[in-house]
């Protein structure tokens, strides 16, 4: 390409049960200009996850002591805990040139657009109401209770669709994880975006 194009950041909101995590690392495997903000949490590590891969697992005292030395581009309570994205983070990736990819909250989208930060928002459904109750039981990561939690919450965060700027159903991951790539592939030609835009029309003045 002639011209590159300024790094943004792209929110990927979803009720739980609608794939966000498969679909953020199919993403950043498929396109290496995106980099995936790794987030901080006071909940709990289930089995699995890694300390600094899924989150940066925090005590409330720590989490407290980041919000005291503002620390944190957002941060929001979810399903009783916290979650929120160091300033570090995005500044680390948006030095190496990628575009940072947020697996966040409504809560956070919305504190991200308030910020100066260009950032495009998607919001991802599963096919059906059915299809999400599913995947929300077969999942089993978490207590019945905290299941439960979750499904009350969901009909809550898909009211916040509209806020987005784009939608795309999770029928099929490879359909669904091409669909955001083309999002992406887009919104890095818009012409706000391009650097040297200006110069580079100008080498056709006769
Ligand atoms: P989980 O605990 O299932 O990994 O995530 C629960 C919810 O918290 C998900 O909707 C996820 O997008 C959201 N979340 C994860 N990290 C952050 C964050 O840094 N900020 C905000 N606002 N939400 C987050």
């Amino acid at each position: 390409m002639v011209f590159k194009s300024k790094n943004f950041c792209i929110v990927l909101s979803s009720p739980s049960g609608a794939g966000k995590t498969s679909i953020s690392k199919q993403l950043i495997k498929k396109d290496k200009h995106i980099a995936l903000s790794v987030s901080c949490t006071t909940r709990p590590k289930r089995s699995g996850e890694t300390n600094k891969r899924d989150y940066i697992f925090l005590t409330d005292h720590q989490f407290d002591n980041g919000i005291k030395k503002n620390e944190f581009l957002e941060f929001a309570k979810v399903f009783g805990y916290r979650y929120g994205t160091l300033k570090h983070t995005l500044n680390n990736f948006f030095n190496k040139k990628k575009d940072v990819l947020f697996d966040i909250d409504w809560q956070g989208f919305q504190q991200l657009k308030q910020s100066n930060l260009e950032v495009v928002g998607i919001f991802i459904l599963p096919p059906s109401k059915k299809e999400l109750i599913n995947r929300l039981k077969t999942r089993a990561r978490d207590t019945k209770e905290e299941m439960k939690k979750r499904m009350d919450l969901v009909q809550n965060e898909i009211s916040h669709f509209p806020e987005y700027d784009y939608v795309v159903i999770n029928e099929d991951l490879k359909k669904c994880v091409n669909q955001i790539l083309n999002i992406i592939e887009s919104e890095r030609l818009k012409k706000s975006r391009l650097i040297n835009l200006t110069k580079f029309i100008n080498k056709f003045r006769i």
